[in-house]
């Protein structure tokens, strides 16, 4: 059993923690007590950060639903799959039927991108951020 210090992955405050690793499986988190953001707290979701690490629900690979039930598939289907969607959305009712959430488990960038792609792409100001949620 060791413990590994890390960043906890939920929100944009960046609380320091460790995360407790047995037989090579992560099992707990804890505050990191020196840290310069955190000194020793972490709120309900970082004590649980790393319960979707090995969870049985957890998404490890690209689905599309065919037919009423999901299907895993490769990158490249996915991601058509998912513009196809978009622009049959974007055509039959127009840019402000679809909406964006960004993800605080993404960099600064990253977010700064996805917004691009909302506002200059798909054409919606319909943006917001798991963080506000
Ligand atoms: S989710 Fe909680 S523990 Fe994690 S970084 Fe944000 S405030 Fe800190």
């Amino acid at each position: 059993m060791h413990d590994v210090l890390t960043v906890c992955c939920y929100c944009g405050c960046g609380c320091g923690l460790y995360l407790r690793v047995e037989g090579g499986r992560v099992v707990g988190a804890m505050p990191s007590r020196s840290h310069p953001v955190s000194r020793n707290n972490l709120c309900a979701k970082g004590w649980q950060s790393f319960a979707f690490i090995h969870h049985p629900d957890r998404l490890t690979r690209p689905l599309v639903r065919k037919k009423g039930r999901l299907h895993p598939v490769g990158w490249d289907e996915a991601l058509d799959a998912a513009a196809q969607g978009l622009r049959r959305v974007r055509e039959a009712h127009g840019p402000d039927r679809i909406g964006v959430l960004a993800s605080a488990k993404c960099t600064n960038e990253e977010n700064y991108l996805l917004q691009k792609f909302a506002r200059a792409a798909l054409g919606t100001n319909n943006i917001d951020h798991c963080a506000r949620l």
